[in-house]
Order: structure tokens, then C-alpha cells, then sequence
């Protein structure tokens, strides 16, 4: 077990203002592995007291400059990446190679398409008689969830980094260690004192007071719909800008014309994938009557293999919720077919890969966000069905849609209220915008789109054009 005791302020690690700790567990053997500091308003202060004072110098700092320290972020993160992805599943609990690949590998991609789009994005453009200048917004609170501890970092300090923001960030309290490992990236990269700073703790104390802080020009939250909720308010109140990436409950349609097999055991695969914790998991998958039993038999079958390959749930909290989930399901007459609410292993935060068939669009399995590794299966009776199935819950994060060919499967995909969909399987692409349709939040993050949260215009008009 090891104790940490500092927080990442003003380019050094301070000793925080009170003796509150959280103990961060490993949710595969339920061990205290460390414990880090729970931060007070007093450091939330401090920290962004700091971002506020690097603020002139980073935002006139050339791009290109700004871009060779994303650089430098990017290759320490490389050179680092086998003891960050060994921290990941430690705190967090993926499978060691989810861990490498996506878990690290993902936002390393990231910080790399920053240092790219830091040193090539028009910071200044012609409109007619005017010259409109992108100005960074000023000092960001970055709240981040645990469930892609590094990457949710990523996607919001290099955009904030590379726009010339000055930023503080509160991680969640179940993941601080992937955290502390990415200060000290930012550290050893040369990013300037003040640029970057880490408070931990947990977040109705250090979290809030780091969004309802005056001192900060934009609050980012990604995070559940609940606490969106709240974040939005506070920030409406003082008229500050925000942005939120919050729950999803996406729709995987399958078409009739489809090839169902690949359809069905990549749309298990997406929603087992980090033990279901994935926001944009797609979590309902829509399948036409005349195809559902065999649906069903596929997925379940897919879901039985996974078996002791998926990782724990990060917390106790989690499972327990996971658990109430599957429940309810059997209380509103869903059909089990796969997996179940019982624990498979006496120690750590396991849920079986659970697969539900007879689900109906208003039970609460194919309304609300589970954030664990279980399917829903709907049955459509024909296109303007799935889309009114599709379209008919408060989220609209991202999804999926399978057909006989590209073009069907995208006219499909237009009519969908969601931000992402992916066609036929397509690939995951790091600099295409991700953010929500409806309650699934404001606001965009990754690539040109994700940069532009952070930058403010502002036009001078001249007598000629
Ligand atoms: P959460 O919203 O409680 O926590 C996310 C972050 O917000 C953490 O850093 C937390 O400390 C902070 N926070 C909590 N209360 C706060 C407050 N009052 N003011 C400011 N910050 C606060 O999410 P959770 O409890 O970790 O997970 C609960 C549910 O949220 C999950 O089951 C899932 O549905 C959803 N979730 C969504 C995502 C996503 O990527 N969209 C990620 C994680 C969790």
C-alpha cells in the first residue's frame, strides 16, 4: 500500500491542506493498493489560483510552441505506457491487454492528434472587413470520470492545452493514481509551472467547489447525467461555459438485410468491452422479428464465451448497481438467455456477461444507462419501428447501424438522434467529434471539433476588407 500525499500545483507537489484520504482499491481482489489526499476547497483555490496566474504566458505562448510540449506529453506518455496501463488495471481492473491497447494506447493517439491540430489550426482567419482571432476561454475545470481513466484526461487537457487554456483537474476518486501518473507526464514534458494542475477528492467537496469556482471560464464534466445536471446549473448561474459528455443508452440496429452474425457478436463484443463501462456502449441491440430468435441464440452463445475474460466492475458500488439492474430486468418479465445478478468469483467485482432477450421499449433495462456487461435485445417490426425504438429514450450518444450495404445502413443512421454512428463496423476514428444528441450532454470533444470548446472568437472590423 502506498501513500501518496501531494497535489500537482503551480509545477510541484504540494502537501494538501487537510488529512482526508481516499483509499484506492483494486476491484479485481477487493486490496487497498493506495491512498491518495481528498482535496478541500482550500487546494481547489489554490489550483486554480495558479492556472489563473500562467494564464497570460500560456495563452501568448506561439502555437507551435504549445504543440511541442503536446509533443513531449505525447512521447512521455509513450515511453511510460507499460506502468500506466499496469496502473489502469490495478485501480480500475481491466484486462491487461485492454489496458495497453485501448486504455493508454487510445489517448496517446489523442495527445498526438493535438500536438498536430495545436500547431496546424488557423488561430486567426479572414472574414470579409474583419480578422476573427480563436482566443483560448481562459482557466478550465476538467472533471473526469473512472472509467477510461487516462483517456478522459486526454480528451480534455490536450484540446484545453493546445488552445492556450490553463487547466485544473479533478479525477474521480476511484482512478487517482493513472491521474497522478499523467501530472507527472505533464511534469517531466516541460509544460510550464501553472499550466496543468491535479487536485484529487472526491466530488461533491473538491469537484464542486472546482465548478462553482470563479475563477474558472469553463467547466468540462464527463460523468453521469446526474451530476451533469447540477454542473449545468451551477454553471448557468454565473453565466460560465460548460461542457458535458454524459450517459448513453445507445441502439445497435441490426437491418434485415445485414450479415447477422457479425452484427450480433461485434455488438456483444462493444458491450462487453471494459466490462460495459462504456458510455458509449451499445447497450440495446434492434433486431427485426423474422431474425430475433437467432439473434438471441448468437448472443448468448457470443456473451457465454466471454466468460472469465471480462474484467471486475471498478467498485462495490458498481456491482451492486449492476445487480439491481439484472433484477429489475427479471422482475419486468425480460428473458434471461445469458449471464445473471448472481457474483461468479467470491472476491472482486465481477458481473457475468448477462444478455436479456424479450425486452420492451419502456422497461427500465432498455431506458436507463446500466454501466455494466448487459445486453438488452428488442424486436422491430419494421424500419419506422426501430427508429421510433431507436430515437425513444432521453439519451443519444452513439450507436450503430448493420446492413446489406454502406449507403442503406447510413440513410438509416441520418435519421438517428444521436451524435456517433458507426456504419457496418466501422472503426473508431480519434478525430471525428464525440459528444451527445439530447441528455447524453453539450458540447463535442476529440479532433478540430473537441478544440473548438475551448476557444472563444473575437472579430476586429477595419474600414477595408
Ligand atoms: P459521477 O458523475 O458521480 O462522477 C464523475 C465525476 O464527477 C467524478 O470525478 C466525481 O468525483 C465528480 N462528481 C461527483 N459529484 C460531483 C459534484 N456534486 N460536483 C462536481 N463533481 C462531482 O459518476 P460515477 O458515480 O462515477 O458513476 C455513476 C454513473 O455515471 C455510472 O453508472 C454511469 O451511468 C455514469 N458514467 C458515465 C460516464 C461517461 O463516460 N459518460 C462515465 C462514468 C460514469
Amino acid at each position: 500500500m502506498k501513500a501518496h500525499d501531494g497535489m500537482y500545483i503551480d509545477g510541484a507537489w504540494r502537501p494538501a491542506s487537510g488529512p482526508d484520504a481516499i483509499d484506492v482499491v483494486n476491484p479485481a481482489d477487493e486490496q487497498v493498493i493506495a491512498r491518495v489526499p481528498a482535496g478541500t476547497a482550500e487546494d481547489v483555490d489554490a489550483a486554480v489560483r495558479a492556472a489563473r496566474a500562467a494564464l497570460p504566458a500560456w495563452a501568448a505562448t506561439p502555437p507551435a510552441e504549445r504543440a511541442a510540449r503536446l509533443t513531449a506529453l505525447r512521447d512521455v506518455l509513450l515511453a511510460r505506457q507499460e506502468e500506466i496501463a499496469e496502473t489502469v488495471t490495478a485501480e480500475l481492473g481491466s484486462p491487461p491487454s485492454f489496458s495497453r491497447t485501448v486504455q493508454v494506447g487510445l489517448p496517446i493517439a489523442v495527445a498526438g492528434s493535438y500536438a498536430e491540430l495545436a500547431a496546424t489550426h488557423a488561430f486567426e482567419e479572414k472574414v470579409g472587413n474583419s480578422i476573427v482571432h480563436h482566443e483560448p476561454v481562459g482557466v478550465v475545470g476538467a472533471i473526469t470520470p473512472w472509467n477510461y481513466p487516462l483517456h478522459q484526461i486526454v480528451a480534455k487537457v490536450a484540446p484545453a492545452l493546445a488552445a492556450g487554456c490553463t487547466v485544473v483537474l479533478k479525477p474521480a476518486e476511484d482512478t487517482p493514481l493513472t491521474a497522478r501518473l499523467f501530472a507527472e507526464a505533464v511534469h517531466e514534458a516541460g509544460v510550464p509551472a501553472g499550466v496543468f494542475q491535479l487536485v484529487t477528492g472526491l466530488g461533491p467537496v473538491a469537484g464542486q467547489a472546482l465548478a462553482g469556482h470563479e475563477g474558472v471560464d469553463l467547466v468540462s464534466f464527463t460523468g453521469s447525467t446526474a451530476v451533469g445536471r447540477l454542473i449545468g446549473a451551477t454553471a448557468g448561474a454565473a453565466v460560465k461555459k460548460v461542457a458535458l459528455e454524459l450517459g448513453g443508452k445507445s441502439a445497435n440496429v441490426i437491418l434485415p438485410s445485414a450479415d447477422l452474425a457479425r452484427a450480433v457478436n461485434v455488438g456483444v463484443a462493444n458491450v462487453m468491452a471494459n466490462s460495459g463501462q462504456t458510455c458509449s456502449a451499445w447497450t440495446r441491440m434492434l433486431v427485426h422479428r423474422d431474425r430475433y430468435e437467432e439473434a438471441v441464440g448468437l448472443a448468448a452463445a457470443a456473451a457465454d464465451k466471454y466468460g472469465d475474460r471480462i474484467g471486475p466492475l471498478v467498485s462495490a458500488k458498481q456491482q451492486a448497481r449492476v445487480r439491481g439492474y439484472i433484477d429489475q430486468g427479471m422482475a419486468e418479465g425480460a428473458r434471461l438467455v445469458a449471464g445473471g445478478a448472481d457474483a461468479p468469483r467470491e472476491r472482486g467485482f465481477y458481473v457475468r456477461p448477462t444478455v436479456f432477450a424479450d425486452v420492451t421499449p419502456e422497461m427500465t433495462i432498455a431506458q436507463e444507462e446500466i454501466f455494466g456487461p448487459v445486453l438488452s435485445i428488442l424486436r422491430y417490426e419494421d424500419e419506422e419501428d426501430a427508429l421510433r425504438i431507436a430515437n425513444g429514450t432521453v439519451y443519444g450518444l452513439a450507436g450503430a447501424v448493420w446492413a446489406g450495404d454502406d449507403a442503406e445502413a447510413a440513410a438509416f443512421a441520418r435519421r438517428m438522434e444521436t451524435g456517433q454512428v458507426d456504419i457496418n463496423g466501422g472503426r473508431f476514428n480519434p478525430l471525428a467529434p464525440f459528444g451527445g444528441y439530447k441528455q447524453s450532454g453539450v458540447g463535442r470533444e476529440l479532433g478540430a471539433h473537441g478544440l473548438a470548446e475551448y476557444l472563444q472568437t473575437k472579430s476586429l472590423q477595419f474600414q477595408e476588407g
